[in-house]
């Protein structure tokens, strides 16, 4: 399945909910679920009440969007969480942050995570002092990841380097903005993952 290119704030629209996938401009007036908050589409807004499946649903296609996985490739994360010990929606969530496009968003190397994964996919980031070019590749405690050598002077990153001295990263990361680098300190528990999803909807609909 292809990955969707269509306008993504119709995406945060259908879920009724900000799934901030748009950067600087979610936290500005020109939010569409600031302004429009109802779903697209004509009919959208006569839509009947939901059902038990229809909920469990659209949580998973939230947590799909916000953190931009593929259908296949979430339901190989929910086969890993479940083989994993504890709570399965907990361990997916676990695995999802762990992605190296979000660890690249969490520490501010990007304004969002759809521009994280472009500029890993484009090598622009190291992990552990090695190149590294794929958005899915999963860090681990004690990772350090940075921008590369060469990325450093891009007017881009001065950019992003000056927006992100505004966020506080997550408790389980660690970043050094003016040495470009940031670390893993231990990977998130589920109180430290600000995500509006209800993981148990997903667990539940995988298990039908
Ligand atoms: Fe979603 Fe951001 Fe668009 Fe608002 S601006 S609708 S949060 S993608």
């Amino acid at each position: 399945m292809a990955r969707y290119t269509g306008p993504v704030c119709r995406l945060c629209r259908r879920e009724g909910i900000k799934l901030y996938l748009k950067g600087d401009r979610c936290y500005s007036e020109k939010c569409a679920v600031d302004r429009r908050n109802y779903p697209p589409g004509q009919k959208a807004q006569a839509r009947k009440k939901m059902t038990e499946y229809g909920l469990q649903l659209r949580e998973k296609q939230k947590a799909r969007r916000i953190y931009g996985v593929l259908e296949r490739q979430f339901s190989r994360y929910f086969d890993i969480a479940e083989r994993q010990q504890g709570i399965t929606g907990e361990n997916l969530l676990r695995l999802l942050e762990r992605r190296l496009d979000n660890v690249v968003y969490r520490l501010g190397f990007a304004r969002s995570r759809a521009e994280a994964r472009q500029l890993v996919r484009h090598g622009h980031f190291t992990v552990n002092d090695k190149k590294v070019n794929i958005p899915s590749f999963l860090v681990r405690s004690g990772d350090e990841i940075a921008i590369s050598e060469k990325s450093r002077e891009l007017p881009l990153f001065a950019e992003i380097i000056e927006a992100a001295a505004q966020k506080t990263p997550p408790v389980w990361l660690e970043v050094d903005l003016e040495k470009m680098r940031g670390r893993v300190l231990g990977l998130p528990n589920r109180e430290d993952i600000d995500v509006p999803i209800q993981e148990h909807l997903i667990v539940e609909l995988y298990s039908r």
